[in-house]
């Protein structure tokens, strides 16, 4: 069985307290288990950052109508969060690591992360992340409709939401047959 780690969403925007989406302190509260996870997977797997872009002031983008701005090309709030950005930098020179740009929830829409994982084998992904109940959860349905097995680390994603957080965790498990551990 060959595993990735997809991390999901993991920057500044999305977690630090001044971020323009941030999921605050249960966001920053997994940095430290998805440091150790990305770590554990080096040694054996894939690690892939799927990080969300957008463009600054597409009027076209779904999200405008959703959400503030966020995760802006070239701006500061798509870096990787804290010890994640280490993690990143001390080893984004591997073959088995991987920056994969996502425009929408799912890290597979409108990418080829399917093709990347199929061409080196990989029937399993571990997710970790934000926000469980949106990106985490669009990503996992996705990994569901191509097949993949799916596991979800319940100590290493989090949302600005706490009810939309536990409803995805049942979910993940009851509806999309994913080991959440
Ligand atoms: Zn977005």
């Amino acid at each position: 069985m060959e595993k990735a780690l997809i991390i999901i969403d993991y920057t500044v925007d999305f977690v630090a307290d001044d971020g323009a989406l941030t999921c605050g302190d249960p966001g920053q509260r997994i940095e430290n288990t998805i440091t150790q996870l990305a770590k554990n997977f080096l040694e054996s797997g894939l690690v892939v950052f799927a990080v969300d872009v957008h463009e600054k002031e597409d009027p076209y983008h779904p999200e405008a109508k959703l959400f503030p701005p966020h995760n802006i090309r070239g701006t500061k709030g798509r870096d990787l969060f804290g010890s994640v950005k280490n993690v990143y930098e001390d080893n984004k020179a591997k073959d088995h690591v991987m920056w994969m740009d996502k425009t929408r929830y799912s890290a597979f829409c409108g990418t080829d992360l399917d093709v990347k994982l199929r061409e080196r084998g990989i029937n399993e992904l571990h997710l970790v992340g934000v926000c469980t109940d949106i990106c985490v959860l669009h990503t996992a349905m996705d990994a569901y409709n191509l097949g993949y097995k799916i596991v979800v680390h319940k100590e290493a994603v989090a949302s600005f939401n706490q009810a939309g957080h536990e409803w995805a965790l049942g979910h993940f498990e009851s509806a999309l047959g994913a080991s959440v551990q």
